[in-house]
């Protein structure tokens, strides 16, 4: 190679050494007798030094070095007399013999410190520059050590990875799906999978019974907040299992990534949480149990005494913030802000101070007496200190708001620690939910789920009250993966297809070769998929996926570094057979 060592390598121990460096100039100062130069590579910085009274014609040489030139040094390794303790290398320096310009640069866009002064665009537009940043360095050998482990762990459990098509017929995953036009099928197109859940199934029936594979899936939905149309899962699938099975396995894998990549080992066994507890618990499917503040219901302790917020309302619940009760005015007032919000979308916000004193202080005194209103801070298991934030309404939008309310009280309050990690499994889901605006049911996961053996005899005659065998792992909020023990009978897939609004000639020509698949010796089968992405971003300790992706696309689905998608030349489309409509 064009060098001897790494810009990460070098330590007290190499002093004296000759070495040979390569690598990018991230920043030089000049200061009169000296220039410094702070080589980098992937694996680290070193401090190169130039001397101008020994070596004074190189030493001018070295100040027309720009930012980013990629250079090649020699030069001996001696101790430094300012150590930094913040490198690595920090003991040491180069001082420099000769060198040579392996490639010049010009001035990047923004700097290429963590702290850049480039937007998001313009850092998506030069990404490669970006990807220089020791940030997404860091994350993307984190996406390579988690893929490496989950590869190890799944093999050494006798998982086989097994490739699946990418140029598909429609899976029904619920989103849209990205179609590409076939050339040598005129008029016909293939979907790209949305996930490789019919194939897996399909590996299954053929005896593959521990599959699985880091595999891009593609939806083609509005990309609301955090998602990218094509991401990474981790997907899985066995047979001969129950729940149960599935869950040991996958709890394993999560716990040895924890200890492989985090060295952080959260308890052995992850708690399991109905969706029914979760959504009465927590208002969502999604509990950050990493704290308490649960929802207590207090509907039937605060009506009847003429105050029409709660008169009116079908469900009145509360939060409690422990030691919360000295929060001042303007605290208040911000949160009160906060729930009216149109995304949290709550009226108004109720607070009870339980004073340190034991008497009550609250928004609604003049309704509410001092009694009634310990009552119910002591029914939320308040204590005196304690501030409850009581919201009210309909029964479904308020506990989705007094989620959403628990989470930021939780990181005013600073108990959503990043070092803290909580999974949780949400099982028995509903199988169905409706959709309003199509006036039908649709699978809440997706149609090949199987229904709780116990729920079997309703899946024709009252749908809505059908729980799926299905199951999630939720981390500090955030949902990593999910899945569920499939149907396996021709029978039940048939019924669910039906359940689902699918004519039999739909079936037909959609899920024929499936159903078909069935008949011919089906074993009980079962899986999950992670999300990839969001669990190295969890890792990560970052909100965003695109952290955590080498070259993603922004919220608009482009990517700007690509400019695409972009328009195809007209004998494309002709070699295609299409025409497109103005
Ligand atoms: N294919 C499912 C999904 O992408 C996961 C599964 O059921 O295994 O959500």
């Amino acid at each position: 190679m064009l060098r001897t060592h790494t810009c990460g390598e070098l330590r007290m121990t190499h002093t004296g050494l000759d070495v040979t460096l390569t690598g990018w100039v991230q920043h030089t100062r000049d200061m009169g007798g000296m220039t410094f130069i702070d080589l980098r590579d992937r694996y680290g910085i070193t401090q190169l030094v130039f001397n101008m009274d020994n070596l004074p014609e190189l030493c001018r040489e070295s100040r027309k070095l720009g930012r980013e030139y990629v250079i090649q040094v020699n030069g001996k390794v001696r101790e430094r007399i300012n150590k930094n303790p913040n490198l690595p290398t920090g003991d040491i320096e180069i001082e420099v013999m000769a060198f040579k310009v392996l490639g010049v640069s010009e001035i990047p866009p923004f700097t290429i410190e963590n702290n850049t002064d480039g937007g998001d665009e313009i850092r998506l537009k030069f990404r490669y520059l970006d990807l220089r940043r020791t940030v997404l360095k860091e994350n993307l050998i984190l996406r390579h050590r988690m893929a490496m482990a989950i590869r190890d762990y799944l093999n050494r459990e006798g998982f086989l990875e097994i490739e699946t098509p990418f140029l598909i017929k429609s899976t029904p995953e619920g989103a849209r799906d990205f179609v590409v036009p076939s050339r040598m099928n005129k008029h016909q197109f293939y979907a790209l999978p949305q996930s490789p859940q019919i194939f897996k199934q399909l590996l299954m029936m053929a005896g593959y019974d521990k599959y699985f594979q880091l595999v891009k899936c593609f939806r083609d939905e509005d990309l609301r907040a955090d998602r990218q149309p094509e991401f990474t899962q981790i997907d899985c699938e066995m047979s001969f299992v129950d729940k149960d099975d599935v869950l040991h396995v996958f709890e394993g894998m999560a716990n040895y990534l924890f200890k492989e990549i985090l060295n952080n080992v959260p308890a052995n066994s992850f708690p399991r949480i109905s969706y029914d507890e979760a959504m009465s618990r927590y208002g969502t499917d999604k509990p950050d149990i990493r704290f308490g503040m649960e929802i207590k219901e207090l509907t039937p302790l605060v009506k009847g005494k003429g105050f029409r917020g709660f008169d009116e309302a079908e469900f009145a619940g509360a939060i409690c913030a422990v030691g919360a009760a000295g929060w001042s005015r303007k605290q208040l007032d911000a949160i009160t802000e906060f729930v009216r919000r149109p995304q949290v979308g709550a009226k108004g916000l109720i607070y009870v101070k339980y004073t340190e004193e034991g008497t009550t202080k609250s928004s609604v005194n003049k309704f509410f007496d001092d009694d009634s209103q310990k009552l119910w801070c002591e029914h939320a298991g308040a204590n005196p200190g304690d501030l409850l934030l009581i919201l009210a309404g309909s029964r479904k939008q308020t506990l989705t708001a007094l989620s959403v309310l628990r989470l930021e009280m939780a990181e005013r309050l600073g108990l959503r620690e990043k070092k803290v990690f909580a999974p949780v499994w949400i099982t028995d889901f509903p199988l169905f939910e409706w959709n309003e605006d199509e006036n039908r049911f649709q699978a809440m996961h997706h149609p090949f789920t199987a229904p709780l053996d116990e729920d079997l005899h309703l899946l024709e005659k009252d749908p809505g009250k059908v729980r799926a065998n299905a199951y999630d792992l939720v981390i500090n909020g955030v949902e990593i993966g999910g899945g569920s023990i499939r149907i396996h009978t021709r029978e039940v897939q048939q019924k669910m297809f039906r359940v689902l609004g699918f004519s039999d000639e739909e079936v037909q020509s959609q899920f024929g070769f499936f159903l078909e698949a069935f008949q011919y010796g089906t074993p009980p089968h079962g899986g999950i998929a992670f999300g990839f992405d969001r669990w190295v971003a969890l890792f990560a300790g970052t909100e965003s996926i695109r952290e955590v992706i080498a070259f993603p696309k922004n919220n608009a689905g482009r990517d700007l570094m690509l400019d695409s998608p972009s328009y195809i030349t007209e004998s494309q489309l002709k070699e295609l057979n299409i025409r497109l409509r103005e």
